[in-house]
């Protein structure tokens, strides 16, 4: 248990990180930073402006024709990013707390996404000797052709409120063993990690305008994601978002990486473990508060056991420990807003008015934003809550007779970003896995990541891959060079 009250007040993060330097707030807006599980404000940050954009911008930009960070011999870049890997280690417990304070997600969650982030740099870090091109033969031997991989240029990275440290090092990770600068504007209901990480980054050694971190809203946003200097976006949100991203990309034909939402299946057939498919649903569904684009939210259940595994997973449901996340020991934190709640607790109400049947959960306490995790039965894939993403504690148990009709339900979806089977049958989930349309299938497993491992959607879900070498990729430009032998 960590007590509040045995916490440092923390001071206003009024300046922030732009191109090196920590700067006064100044006339610029400042807004409020809530601590979800209180309600109460801890601190406060400072909006950036159109001319903060363009000075961070300016610097990336500097940065990228400088080649102050791209052209610094690979292994010093390595260990520059060791470094951050090492330092967000040894500021673990710190980030941790700051995270749930600024999040609300449980501690323990914040911790594993603070190790997440560190793993991330020290995974990239040993990129940056592998950015090595081909020599391609053309012809018999008139010409030597060969490739080289090149630093796409500025990059702006976007991020998200539901996994601010993680994501911020799922951008900044590759970019940088990538060579690109890197301007970071987290979400603005999230700001705090993010700038503690450009401290970080400071302190281990990137140079003066490889990154900046800049605070503000969905202003900030666009007037970055716009900027003619910025050579790629690289974006973790909503869908709808994303296609505002998207479109504003084709002035400059910008590269585009977007992450966004999903509706992911979690398809539970006669066969599987059930205790496990039981205690990890609960994970799949309800972890993080429902707050995670993966989150297993349309339970697909064989008919033949519907009636058990609807016992269990209600029974489960009702016994996911719901709390502060400073507490230690809790599932389900707070949701990071009264407005994400209260947009929650709409499809609640939607999934009563088209028939669902609620069998736990649904019930709100405070302060602070909680609510239950929400168990509904009677399901069918065409109600608004099998079809739009919730982003809270709120599943759906939908049935299924044989693999062909779970493989429609599954792929009757705008999305494709996750799923997962549950099936001791080995060529059945094989057969499933080829069948899902979606970036990524957990089989007997659910929410697996790695730095190593590339992740995105397809159709309404996003646009290339964060992580892995496609996420390397993402930041590089290939460069053709042919020489007359
Ligand atoms: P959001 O789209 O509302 O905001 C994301 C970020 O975009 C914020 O920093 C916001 O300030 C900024 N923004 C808003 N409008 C903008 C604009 N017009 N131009 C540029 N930037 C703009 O998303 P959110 O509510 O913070 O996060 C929740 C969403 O993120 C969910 O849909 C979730 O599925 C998605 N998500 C996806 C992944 C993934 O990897 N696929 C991971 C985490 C979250």
């Amino acid at each position: 248990m960590i007590s509040r009250a045995s916490l440092p007040s923390l001071e206003p993060f009024l300046p922030f990180f732009l191109a090196g330097e920590w700067v006064e707030a100044g006339g610029r807006a400042i807004r409020d930073v809530i601590d979800p599980a209180t309600e109460q404000v801890i601190t406060t940050v400072a909006d950036a402006t159109p001319a903060d954009v363009d000075h961070a911008v300016a610097a990336a930009l500097e940065a990228h024709r400088s080649r102050v960070w791209s052209g610094m011999d690979p292994l010093e870049r390595t260990r520059i990013m060791n470094r951050v890997a090492e330092l967000i280690e040894r500021d673990l417990e710190e980030l941790a707390i700051l995270e749930t304070r600024d999040q609300g997600k449980p501690i323990e969650r914040s911790r594993a996404d603070t190790q997440s982030a560190a793993n991330t740099f020290r995974h990239f870090a040993g990129a940056t000797t592998r950015l090595g091109g081909t020599v391609v033969p053309i012809d018999g031997g008139s010409h030597h052709a060969y490739t080289v991989k090149e630093p796409v240029g500025p990059v702006a990275a976007i991020l998200p409120w539901n996994f601010p440290v993680m994501t911020a090092a799922y951008k900044l990770g590759p970019a940088l063993a990538a060579g690109c600068p890197v301007i970071v504007k987290p979400a603005e209901d999230t700001p705090l990690t993010a700038l503690r990480l450009a401290a970080l980054m400071a302190e281990a050694g990137i140079p003066t305008g490889v990154v900046s971190v800049i605070t503000g809203d969905h202003v900030a946003g666009a007037t970055l994601s716009t900027h003619p200097d910025i050579a790629k976006v690289t974006f973790t949100g909503s869908t709808e978002v994303g296609a505002h991203i998207l479109h504003a990309s084709v002035p400059g034909f910008k590269r585009v990486t977007l992450e966004l939402g999903g509706k992911s299946p979690n398809i539970i057939f006669a066969d599987a473990d059930l205790d496990l498919a039981t205690v990890t649903a609960m994970r799949a569904t309800f972890g993080h508060s429902g707050q995670m684009c993966t989150a297993g939210s349309r339970i697909l259940v064989q008919r033949s056991v519907l009636g058990e595994m609807t016992e269990r997973l209600a029974e489960a449901a009702a016994k996911v420990p719901v709390g502060d996340g400073l507490a230690g020991g809790i599932s389900v934190g707070p949701m990071v807003s009264e407005e994400q709640r209260q947009r929650v607790l709409g499809y609640i109400e939607s999934g009563k008015s088209q028939g669902a049947q609620l069998v736990t959960g649904g019930g709100i306490s405070g302060p602070g934003y909680y609510l239950e995790p929400t168990l509904f039965t009677g399901v069918t894939n065409d109600m608004v809550i099998a079809r739009e993403e919730i982003f809270g504690p709120v599943a759906g148990i939908i049935p299924f007779d044989d693999e062909a009709e779970a493989l429609r339900i599954a792929n009757d979806t705008t999305f494709g970003l996750a799923a997962g089977v549950w099936t001791t049958d080995l060529a059945r989930a094989h057969r499933m896995a080829q069948g899902i349309s979606a970036g990524t299938v957990w089989v007997n497993t659910y929410n697996i990541f790695h730095p190593a491992l590339s992740f995105g959607g397809v159709r309404d879900s996003g646009l290339g891959r964060d992580l892995g070498e496609a996420g390397l990729d993402g930041f590089l430009e290939t460069k053709s060079i042919v020489m007359a032998v």
